[in-house]
């Protein structure tokens, strides 16, 4: 179970100490990629039950001063569409933890300098294809030209590292993995690629559309040889290029899933925490912010939330139940 005492770690039935925390800032997104959103008709929350920059800090100050988290990523929705992102992220890093941000890169360059002068330390662009027709079509944008921008704004801004982060989809994306290992050495900037998993919208996965990990780092040992880095807490698999220009992941959240080292909880635009990106239940958080409940109150609920956390997700077993949210809604 959880602890509330100041300064104590927060350790789930499982023994696993929680101490990262994702929060999504918005719902809404200016992208409509085919496997997280419909074309047309979502439904965006009312601006009113959105928390504010003054509750998510509050939330996050619990986080950190009470159970010593040291992490914090901003996502969404795409959090860029969010409206003066800067000045949470300078309310965040005041908190003197890790601050790093998920995002599709549209709007990056006309953000990045400002982020990083905020505190911003790290960031991961999602990009899942590099050929012009077919990242409109996944992503019902023509926009991949101002995403490679944006991926060059934020080394010209000096995040270190970048990572792109890379959905592979067997027969949509699969014969870019070279490519991409090729533009991640080029640039500079870590290729991870992520198991397709089934959270998506239009209810369109199978296991067939998975691309295992395995074959992903066999494909790019075909074109440069590799070597794996031992691997710390991470959801990622870790190899580095033999020759010494960089290095590539793979998230194998499928066939080979990281629950076992999970430190992660969520927090929802709309302020619902989850203590897994598949739970199915939720603890409401936005209530408690609202009603004037102490710190000590909030410590407790969410103390209770981590005592209810899951060994882990069972994707492709029978018993898997699909989230009735999408990663969108959810904050991926
Ligand atoms: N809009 C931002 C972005 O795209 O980076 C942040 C939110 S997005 C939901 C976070 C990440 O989730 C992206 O890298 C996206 O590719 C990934 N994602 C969305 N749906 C997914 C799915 N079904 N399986 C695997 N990754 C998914
Ligand atoms: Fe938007 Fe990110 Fe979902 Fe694409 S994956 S629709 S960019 S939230």
């Amino acid at each position: 179970m959880g602890q509330n005492t100041d300064g104590q770690d927060l350790i789930d039935p499982y023994g696993r100490t929680v101490r990262d925390l994702r929060i999504s800032v918005t719902d809404r997104c200016n992208f409509r990629c085919q496997y997280c959103m419909p074309a047309e008709g979502m439904q965006w929350l009312p601006r009113a039950e959105i928390l504010s920059f003054e509750e998510i800090e509050r939330f996050a100050r619990i986080c950190v001063n009470r159970f010593g988290f040291n992490g914090i990523r901003l996502t969404g929705g795409e959090p860029l569409v969010r409206a003066h992102l800067p000045d949470l992220v300078e309310r965040l890093a005041g908190l003197g933890v890790d601050i790093a941000l998920t995002t599709n890169g549209a709007t990056l360059r006309l953000h990045a300098a400002a982020l990083v002068a905020a505190g911003l330390t790290r960031i991961n662009i999602s990009l899942d294809s590099l050929q012009r027709e077919r990242f409109l079509e996944l992503t019902r944008r023509d926009e991949l030209d101002r995403v490679l921008d944006g991926v060059d704004s934020a080394l010209d801004a000096g995040l270190q590292p970048v990572k792109i982060n890379v959905v592979m989809m067997r027969g949509i994306n699969d014969d870019e993995i070279v490519d991409f290992a090729e533009y991640g050495r080029a640039k500079g900037v870590t290729v991870r690629f992520i198991e397709f998993m089934p959270l998506e919208a239009g209810d369109v996965w199978t296991d067939d559309l998975v691309v295992p990990a395995d074959e992903i780092i066999e494909t790019i040992s075909e074109a440069f040889p590799i070597e794996p880095v031992v691997r710390g807490n991470e959801p990622a698999e870790r190899w580095r290029y033999s020759d010494g220009n960089g290095e590539v992941g793979v998230i194998a959240s499928v066939t080979k899933p990281f629950c076992g080292n999970c430190d992660r909880v969520r927090l929802t635009a709309e302020g619902q925490f989850r203590t897994c990106l598949f739970a199915v239940d939720e603890f409401d958080m936005r209530s408690l912010l609202r009603n004037e409940a102490s710190d000590e109150a909030i410590a407790d609920a969410i103390s209770t939330a981590v005592g209810t956390k899951w060994a882990g997700h069972s994707i492709g077993q029978v018993n898997f139940i699909r989230p009735k949210r999408t990663m969108s809604q959810i904050g991926g």
